[in-house]
């Protein structure tokens, strides 16, 4: 068996899975924000509630909003700040009394929909977490990206393209820069945007809400929403040129953004069509714990006669690398 948990800004979902993939039970608390010790104490409780209710042992695999550092071993560049510069993988490690691998948030997602989700049958795929954060993974015929300092695909870090006025120097962020392109597309970076506007608080599901309704304010945060992804996301095509891009985070419920954001891109793509797909993660919200899971092989082992492509790939990063080097086994699909 195997635990999958996603350590999000807001809540830690954990999911069990079988050997074949299936589901067999998910838990979910909030996260202790700012509370590293909480932190490890909600992760640990919420694998203890698991193997209790199911009388069973299991792997353990994370992902978090960030990498560990492969110079230094402990977290870096997480928006979970309470986190930075923590041996988190060492720690649940040495409390749950088993190696613990520890990947990339953005990186389980993309495995989990390149696999066999949105992006499934996509030579490449730029998976993308649209939440608290703004992370990033890239999935190159079946296998993430991976390099020398963990941060293949952390596009959410770089400038805002084509900024205008009004977004220059743009809002401040927890990397120390300003106007990264997650202080406009997070869940907290739109809400903000919107509060600026209009003077009324709002989180994103409500702003959504009020432009279906019709409100002017609203409608116009979204829209500049979309069309600040659209230049994000432009800049992504022309250095990868991805088959499929997915979208997953709170912000992805976002129906509309899969029609307005490719006719929006258009002006921006060093191209005369595009053929990039924009979807929403098959998964939804489960893509990111899945992916989580898989940085483990499923067990028991099925040997390699009759189940060769699972036996001949290798399991992504072992604990202390971050990002992991190689993508899961590709599940076969059902
Ligand atoms: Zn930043």
């Amino acid at each position: 068996m195997r635990i999958g948990i996603d350590l999000g800004g807001t809540k830690i979902e954990a999911v069990a899975l079988a050997a074949d993939g299936g589901e067999i039970l998910r838990r979910r608390v909030p996260t202790p924000t700012g509370d590293y010790a909480g932190t490890l104490r909600a992760v640990i409780g919420l694998v203890a509630a698991i193997e209790d209710r199911l009388g069973a042992r299991a792997s353990v695999g994370i992902g978090i909003p960030g990498a560990i550092s492969p110079a230094t071993g402990l977290v870096k560049n997480a928006n979970s700040t309470w986190l930075i510069g923590h041996p988190l993988d060492r720690d649940l490690a040495r409390l749950l009394g088993r190696p613990v691998r520890v990947a990339n948030d953005a990186d389980c997602f993309a495995v989990s929909e390149a696999s066999d989700g949105a992006g499934a049958g996509a030579r490449s795929v730029f998976g993308v977490i649209l939440g608290t954060g703004v992370g990033g993974g890239i999935v190159i015929g079946g296998r993430l990206v991976t390099g020398p300092n963990a941060i293949a695909g952390e596009w959410g870090h770089n400038p805002l393209p084509w900024p205008g006025d009004d977004e220059r120097p743009g809002p401040p962020c927890y990397c120390g820069r300003r106007g990264c392109i997650e202080t406009f597309l997070s869940g907290p970076g739109l809400a903000a945007d919107f509060a600026a506007a209009s003077g009324r608080s709002l989180g994103p599901a409500g702003i959504a809400a009020a432009a279906e309704a019709g409100d002017a304010h609203a409608e116009a945060a979204l829209a500049r929403y979309e069309q600040r992804l659209a230049r994000a996301l432009a800049t992504v095509i022309n250095l990868l040129d991805p088959e499929v891009i997915v979208l997953g985070g709170g912000m992805s419920n976002l129906a509309r953004l899969y029609a307005s954001v490719p006719r929006l891109w258009r002006r921006f793509v060093f191209s005369d069509h595009v053929a990039t797909r924009l979807l929403p993660a098959r998964h939804g919200d489960s893509s990111g714990v899945r992916g989580a899971a898989w940085l483990w092989p499923a067990t028991p082992d099925p040997g390699p006669r009759s189940r060769p492509s699972a036996a001949t790939a290798r399991p992504a990063s072992p604990a202390a690398s971050g990002k992991g080097r190689r993508a899961p086994p590709r599940r076969r699909r059902r």
